[in-house]
């Protein structure tokens, strides 16, 4: 049985045509904890100070189409390397890392949560600082019921940790880092949120941020996407991305954002689907697996490109103050 729901058969991948230069080398890991196997790859400069990416699915089982984004852009990697001299280029001086399937047992099960119970996406252990909506915000009243964040004290989830393991040291430890977690089913259109989830507070990376928005408009000019801090739609107990962001060294730089692909639009075209589980937070149909796919993959090299230029976009004295200003006033007066 295939792991992900494929729209036509998946090409072979030959991992031994990929050795061809020494800093575009990929590596695969399996990292087996708890009888639970992680796998990662990571490709580009091994260079300490080199920017990275890490793009994450799969965090919320249910979720497969996430992962799918991830997987079809590090297929598309794969494939180009034989001939793209300008990725062999841009490699040499960004590492990628990926991470598609955070909560395996979560997949295997066809569950959002893992299989203790636990959302992955409430099990860090702050709190918000102000009320999250009932149940959804995270709760701690029982693993029976959805959005459960983990038992108040306890260890994190084995996947939970895994995570910011990759985080803390593949992106957090570099100068600049960018990190794209994938999921779907809210709302009709897709949402790119960024810390942070537990308050209403802006984040001290607020005017990188909008840099970041910014550059993305341009490069992406009929880009659908609203770009917003988390809060602006709801708060949240024990995100992973506020509790990775808060651990990285103050001295860099580390954007984690969160791509919300709104699921809503695939119902209302197929209502039918809304019946299976699977239906409510994927695309159900072939060419709309393909539509997003396709949609989506300009957003994943765009965060490439982004990290490999990263100085000449990143803010910094006037300037740093000056767009703080905007982002303040942009996001502020913006309807959640
Ligand atoms: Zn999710």
């Amino acid at each position: 049985m295939p792991l992900l729901p494929q729209s036509s058969p998946p090409p072979t991948i030959d991992l031994y045509t990929l050795t061809g230069t020494q800093d575009t080398t990929a590596t695969f890991n399996e990292h087996e904890t708890l009888k639970t196997i992680f796998f990662t790859a990571s490709i580009g400069s091994r260079n300490p100070m080199a920017p990275v990416v890490g793009f994450f699915g799969g965090i919320h089982g249910l979720e497969r189409i996430g992962s799918q984004v991830v997987l079809d852009y590090m297929q598309s990697l794969l494939y180009r390397l034989p001939w793209d001299e300008l990725l062999l280029k841009q490699l040499e001086k960004i590492r990628l890392v990926f991470m598609p399937i955070v909560n395996p047992g979560g997949m295997w099960a066809h569950k959002r949560a893992n299989p203790h119970g636990v959302d992955l996406m409430r099990n860090a252990p702050q709190r918000a600082e102000s009320p999250v909506p009932f149940l959804a915000g995270g709760q701690t009243l029982s693993p029976l019921l959805p959005w459960y964040c983990g038992k108040p004290g306890a260890a994190m989830q084995t996947e939970s940790a895994a995570l910011l393991k990759v985080v803390r040291e593949q992106l957090a430890t570099r100068p600049f880092s960018l990190a794209l977690d994938c999921h779907s089913g809210y709302g009709f259109g897709d949402s790119i949120w960024f810390p942070y989830a537990k308050t209403r507070r802006w984040m001290p990376h607020l005017p990188e941020m909008f840099a970041l928005k910014n550059i993305l408009e341009s490069a992406m000019p009929h880009h659908d996407y609203s770009f917003e801090p988390q809060s602006k739609q709801y708060l949240l107990h024990g995100d992973l991305w506020d509790h990775a962001y808060d651990a990285t060294p103050a001295q860099n730089i580390f954007l984690p954002m969160t791509l919300e692909l709104g699921s809503w639009l695939w119902i209302r075209k197929n209502p039918r689907q809304i019946f299976s589980r699977h239906g409510i937070f994927n695309p159900v149909k072939a060419h709309r697996i393909k539509r997003v796919l396709r949609r989506h993959a300009d957003l994943l090299d765009f965060l490439a490109r982004a990290a490999y230029s990263a100085p000449q976009w990143l803010p910094i004295g006037d300037r740093r103050i000056e767009l703080t200003q905007q982002a303040t006033s942009f996001w502020r007066t913006r309807r959640a």
